[in-house]
């Protein structure tokens, strides 16, 4: 008979600390108590191992426990078969995506749930032992006969014979040049495989990357390379990891249009990305996934994309009929606020920057208490030159700052080298760590508390994200900056970061200023918008803080790219280029409809 698991139990091992504790979980469990073997030590790690078939589900270990290491889970009905579990009271994986040569499936969930093992198995890195940890499998002939009579069989059956190549894009692209030295070029040369190398330069921009060296690169470029390398090789089977990061807007839909290329060779095609209009533009149908991160995950079925993204901001799977948030994301639609409102913060006249090689200039305007100003444009285009003129750091060569704010900044690209655990680092770099106000509104929200004894320099790209938003959060400023505070952040954490930049600028009486790429963000969170235009490098010129539509408008328009909004979900999504929708829009000059 098969034994059907409702319930699972997950140790944090990282969080873990017997010596510290004495073992509260195992001393108060019922069955232990009364000489079963629900709770045992495990003789090698000195850990405890909790038995799933014995456990009662009465969650007294969990809330004993000082470290908050055990969390016991009931499954949804709608997991079905487990497809992996990496080991006793650990992660367990439930469904795989399903392949379709000629398209892009998109995956879109939390970080944490399991895109990685995903990601492992279709690779053939990872071989899948349906929940069985103790037998883990040697061959795939199990895993080929599961999926008998699915597309899967076929691809399991091709790649444990050596028919299938995969090619990978990594997420963390910045790891890049400790393992890839050189010149771009001859790089990029060595992977032509598929003979598009002019091709995918000239619609990632690179010609003007090609004789650098991968060490002198910035993380944008990194990212575009990284790219080219991936399209360029021949296989069957594509993974991207992220592929915005670092990206601006028009790089991104570059990105959508180079990695659409191979599907539309028909190969098959797998992208993970959090910035939902770039998976909307690139994604023909993708999976959710859901349960809890570390915990399990659970793929759904395959949705067309805009169905699918829809049903993920309304946080209700209809066809799983299970429920992954508990309110929709809402998206509101702002009217233009009036020029004259509010207190300015920091006002500012006509101002001109001269910095020899780079120039940059600005219209005079105002910042507001308590608003958050996005501001876009291109990397190198001097957003962070205003921010330095709005701060005092810096003088203007023409032009006057009325009153010079105290800034707080973050920048776009961390640095991971310090040397001590997260809270040797906001025990050094965060002033207000310590205070209620600090655990309750930034670090509980962030779940920084998941990672403070681990070294920073072990902390994942989306860890790092959100230490670094802390830390700037916790300096008392009265304009935040933060350069890509989305990036390698999943959608539920960019929704969290949004609400805790928030509510920080409105009790500090502060304003923030977001520079950022993902469009749909950005709707989010903007009261106002500023746009920044010119050349990368050369010079740049900043609209005064005006209405988003407004702004939105003149940036979308330089781009010659039209946004409409989804009629259900009120999110935006990006127009084919000399679709109906896209001519029609350019006519009326209306690049970012604000309804439908
Ligand atoms: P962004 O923040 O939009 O990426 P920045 O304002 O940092 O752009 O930089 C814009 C340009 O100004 C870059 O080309 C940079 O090299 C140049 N720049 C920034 N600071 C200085 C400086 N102190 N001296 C000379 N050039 C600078
Ligand atoms: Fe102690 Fe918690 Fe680990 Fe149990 S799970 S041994 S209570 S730290
Ligand atoms: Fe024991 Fe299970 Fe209760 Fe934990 S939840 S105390 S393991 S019976």
């Amino acid at each position: 008979y098969v034994i059907i698991m409702t319930r699972i139990s997950i140790l944090d091992k990282d969080r873990c600390q017997p010596k510290k504790c004495d073992y509260l979980c195992i001393n108060y469990c019922p069955g232990v108590r009364m000489d079963e073997d629900t709770i045992v030590i495990d003789e090698d790690t000195k850990k405890p191992l909790i038995s799933e078939e014995l456990c009662e589900g009465c969650g007294i270990c969990t809330n004993r426990c000082p470290f908050d290491a055990i969390t016991i889970i009931n499954l949804p009905e709608a997991a079905g078969e487990p497809i992996h579990r990496f080991g006793q009271n650990q992660f367990e994986l439930f469904g795989l995506p399903t392949l379709e040569e000629g398209t892009v499936l998109g995956l879109l969930g939390q970080n944490g749930i399991g895109k990685s093992t995903i990601m492992n198995i279709l690779s053939g890195n990872l071989i899948p032992n349906f929940g069985d940890f103790e037998n883990n499998p040697e061959n795939w002939d199990a895993v080929i006969d599961f999926y008998k009579g699915s597309s899967l069989q076929k691809y399991f059956k091709d790649l444990s014979e050596g028919k299938i190549k995969t090619v990978l894009k990594p997420q963390m692209v910045d790891q890049l040049p400790k393992v890839v030295k050189g010149k771009v070029k001859d790089l990029l040369n060595n992977v032509n495989e598929r003979d598009k190398l002019e091709f995918v330069t000239k619609e990632l921009q690179l010609e003007n990357v090609l004789d650098r060296k991968m060490e002198n690169l910035s993380g944008g470029e990194l990212q575009r390379v990284a790219i080219a390398a991936t399209v360029l090789r021949e296989g069957d089977f594509y993974y991207f990891d992220e592929p915005t990061s670092w990206l601006d807007v028009s790089q991104r839909l570059n990105a959508v249009k180079v990695i659409r290329s191979l599907a539309e060779e028909g190969k098959s095609v797998l992208v993970i990305e959090h910035d939902l209009a770039t998976l909307d533009a690139l994604s023909d149908n993708i999976h959710i996934l859901y349960g809890q991160p570390g915990g399990y995950g659970v793929v759904s079925g395959r949705k067309g994309v805009r169905l699918g993204i829809n049903a993920y901001i309304n946080g209700f799977l209809s066809e799983e009929n299970v429920r992954i948030r508990r309110n929709p994301i809402e998206f509101t639609i702002r009217p233009p606020t009036p020029e004259d409102e509010g207190d300015a913060l920091s006002s500012y006249s006509d101002l001109n920057k001269d910095y020899g090689g780079f120039k940059l200039t600005a219209d005079a305007g105002e910042i507001f208490y308590d608003e958050i100003v996005t501001a876009f444009g291109s990397n190198g285009i001097g957003k962070t030159t205003f921010a330095k003129l709005l701060a005092g750091v810096e003088e203007p060569t023409d032009g006057e700052v009325d009153s010079e704010v105290t800034i707080a900044y973050k920048p776009q690209y961390i640095v991971s080298n310090f040397e001590g655990s997260v809270s040797d680092f906001l025990y050094m770099n965060a002033p207000s760590f310590g205070s209620k106000i600090f655990e309750s509104e930034i670090m509980k929200p962030l779940s920084l508390d998941d990672m403070l004894d681990k070294p920073v320099k072990g902390l994942s790209g989306g860890e790092l994200q959100r230490l670094a938003i802390a830390a700037t959060l916790s300096k008392d400023a009265e304009i935040y900056l933060f350069d890509e505070p989305t990036a390698f952040l999943d959608v539920e954490q960019r929704l969290i970061a949004a609400r805790v930049i928030r509510k920080m600028v409105e009790s500090r009486n502060a304003a923030s200023l977001i520079v950022d790429h993902d469009i749909v963000f950005i709707d989010y969170i903007s009261d106002r918008a500023m746009v920044f235009n010119g050349t990368p490098g050369l010079n740049g010129h900043a609209s005064k803080p005006t209405d988003l539509r407004n702004a939105m408008n003149e940036f979308l328009g330089n781009l010659n790219i039209t946004f409409r909004r989804d009629k259900e979900t009120k999110r935006p999504r990006v127009n084919k280029l000399d679709s109906y929708k896209d001519r029609e829009q350019k006519e009326k000059g209306e690049y970012y409809y604000l309804s439908d």
